[in-house]
């Protein structure tokens, strides 16, 4: 059985992952056109890195949660059946030990270079302008994907989606695109679809099964009942 399962912020909110809150339209506090568009980094850039320094940072403060670690013990199943599609730019998945990962949104842990367009693992600070390793021109950004610009790997994930015979869609709120459409490109496909989140997505109605509640009950239950049947 392939499987295709795409994550969103709700499962690293339960790690104390502080999230975009659709209801007030704030990210830690700061709108999200002055820290998440490419208009802002080319207008303030020390505003934007000091933003993602200090969330990268923050990364060490938190661990992965029964839901990533259930997922990388599927993955120990399923191997190259499994892949995992996160919207979430940190690495509690990894740590948790999944290998078969795809950041659509890019990655806290990651530079991208705007001279050579290379990318990069990276864990220091951005907001020195540090130069690139790899061309020597400092023109290093945070590796994220930007409201307006296109997510990375679309053509494997759809590709992926497209062959899965069980879509499941954890902590996601349903309502940004193009994740929000992965689950129609599975039922166009024929594939089971399973919701498992903290409360009904905007899509949720699109799903053959929903679960809800918190992501490090409901995952680690589901995978048991995959790996034990
Ligand atoms: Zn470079």
């Amino acid at each position: 059985m392939k499987i295709v399962v795409l994550t969103g912020a709700g499962i690293s909110a339960e790690s104390g992952v502080p999230t975009f809150r659709d209801a007030d339209g704030l990210w830690e506090g700061h709108r999200v056109e002055d820290v998440a568009t490419p208009e802002a980094y080319e207008a303030r850039p020390s505003a934007v890195h000091r933003f993602y320094d200090a969330r990268r940072t923050a990364l060490s403060a938190v661990e992965p949660n029964p839901a990533h670690h259930a997922l990388a013990r599927l993955e120990e199943h399923l191997g190259d059946d499994l892949l995992v599609v996160t919207q979430n730019i940190d690495d509690l998945h990894e740590r948790a030990g999944s290998r078969r990962v795809v950041h659509m949104h890019g990655e806290l842990r990651s530079a991208l270079c705007r001279g050579c367009r290379s990318r990069m693992p990276w864990q220091a600070d951005l907001g020195d302008f540090p130069p690139c390793p790899r061309c020597g021109v400092s023109e290093l950004r945070p590796d994220v994907v930007w409201f307006g610009e296109i997510p990375y790997e679309m053509d494997r994930i759809l590709a992926a989606v497209g062959e899965s015979d069980l879509f499941v869609s954890i902590g996601t709120s349903g309502a940004v695109y193009p994740a929000a459409g992965f689950v129609q490109v599975a039922l166009l496909n024929g594939a089971r679809t399973l919701e498992l989140n903290l409360q009904p997505s905007e899509g949720t109605t699109l799903f053959h099964e929903h679960r809800h509640g918190p992501a490090g009950v409901l995952v680690p239950e589901w995978v048991a009942s995959l790996v034990t049947a």
